[in-house]
């Protein structure tokens, strides 16, 4: 039995992954769920999962939980410790980091810190701390397998023996595809005025609010530019983004012989989910076979940089290095908030993220301490921006 805790288990990754899991009974058994509000839907996934502990993010939100699963021998636990704590729980052996932003940091880091098998889907957290990630990693002897279906199609294209040394397996590039969103054919000139309606219309795929919108402006693939970086050791010049619409290609390799290597299958979580829980081994995950004769084409080309600035704000921060990735994301988690509130434009965005990289200095990031600490200059360098183009 793999016991498993499961961090943002009512989002989208996590209500996934509690669907794969469901197909498997007699291999998992879930240790802890974590949910920051919705508490309801927290409480049906403890009636039906039975995990030994369940957080939620207030000590009312926590009142409400154990009043409604009174019947049930879960312990109810709230606030940021308890995250870290069932995280790091010798009760269990893998941990789905799924909790989106920032505020999935400091658990993502106790699990890898307490040696566990950990599942990330969290991207912002290795952007905002990518070598101090991946040392505690190597420290701890965790075992991190990406679930972003990029990275985990890049993963599975690389040979078994990888050793975050793209060079030494005669690696030549990596093509990380991307839709383009919903706004790839739009208009340029009348991207000011589309709505978070709008926005949070995936073609392909169904997601959380944050990371809809970070695919329109194609931060999200920015975003994932850098967390390649990290997990593949590989250089900004080596990474390739490459817009595929239909999205069955999941990503590439392509090697020095002039093979690539790929992944396909339908767009569904569901497959790279399976495919990290039961490394190195297959289980089903629900998700239908492939069926190529059924598609009419497979589109390729360069993303525009004047269409989505956001993808080029990503790659000078990865060039930057030290904190300057911890800004753009912390920038950007403000920017989207206050989009979704229509404080703020869409194209605001990207002018927002922009200022905070112009005004703060980017430094070392030698510490968690010294990533959190740029992470609160950057978030309220960003909340000032948002007030200047609320105002203007
Ligand atoms: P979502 O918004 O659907 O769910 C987010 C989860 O995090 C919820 O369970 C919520 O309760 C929890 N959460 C939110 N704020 C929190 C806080 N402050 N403290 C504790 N918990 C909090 O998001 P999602 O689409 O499931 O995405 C989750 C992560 O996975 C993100 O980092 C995203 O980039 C990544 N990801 C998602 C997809 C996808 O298809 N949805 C694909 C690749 C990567
Ligand atoms: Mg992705």
């Amino acid at each position: 039995m793999q016991r498993i805790t499961i961090l943002g288990a009512t989002g989208s990754i996590g209500a996934s992954t509690l669907d794969v899991l469901a197909r498997h009974p007699e291999k998992y058994q879930v240790h802890a769920l974590t949910a920051h509000g919705r508490v309801d839907e927290l409480a049906a996934q403890c009636r039906a999962f039975r995990p030994a502990r369940a957080v939620v993010g207030t000590a009312e939100a926590a009142q409400r939980l154990a009043q409604l699963i009174a019947d049930l021998p879960v312990s109810v636990e709230y606030g940021a410790q308890a995250l870290c704590d069932v995280a790091a729980s010798p009760d269990t052996d893998t941990v789905m980091a799924a909790i989106v932003g920032g505020a999935g940091l400091a658990p993502t880091l106790a699990a890898a810190r307490a040696g566990k098998k950990v599942l990330l889907a969290n991207k912002e957290a290795l952007v905002m701390s990518g070598q101090l990630f991946m040392d505690a990693v190597k420290e701890h002897k965790a075992t991190l397998l990406p679930i972003d279906s990029e990275h985990n199609a890049i993963f599975q294209s690389l040979p078994q023996s990888y050793a975050r040394q793209p060079g030494a397996s005669g690696v030549a590039r990596i093509l990380l595809t991307a839709s383009g969103g919903p706004f790839l054919n739009r208009a340029v000139d009348t991207l000011e005025d589309v709505t978070p309606e709008e926005a949070c219309k995936h073609p392909n795929w169904v997601m959380g609010r944050k990371i809809s919108v970070d695919s329109a402006t194609m931060m999200n693939k920015g975003l994932e530019v850098i967390e390649a970086h990290w997990l593949f050791g590989a250089p900004a010049e080596m990474i390739e983004v490459v817009i595929h619409p239909q999205s069955v290609i999941h990503s590439m390799v392509s090697y020095v012989d002039g093979s690539v290597v790929a992944q396909l299958g339908n767009p569904d979580m569901r497959t790279p989910i399976a495919h990290a829980l039961a490394f190195p081994e297959r289980i089903e995950s629900g998700v239908g076979q492939l069926d190529l004769t059924q598609m009419a084409s497979l589109q390729f080309h360069r993303p525009d940089y004047q269409r989505f600035p956001c993808l080029a704000l990503a790659f000078e921060a990865l060039r930057d290095g030290g904190t300057a990735p911890a800004l753009l994301n912390a920038a950007n988690e403000v920017a989207v908030q206050a989009f979704l509130e229509r404080r703020i434009g869409f194209r605001d965005i990207d002018r927002v993220i922009g200022r905070v990289m112009d005004e703060i200095p980017h430094g070392a990031a030698s510490s968690i301490e010294a990533v959190m600490e740029q992470d609160a200059r950057a978030r309220a360098a960003a909340e000032r921006a948002v007030a200047g183009l609320a105002r203007a």
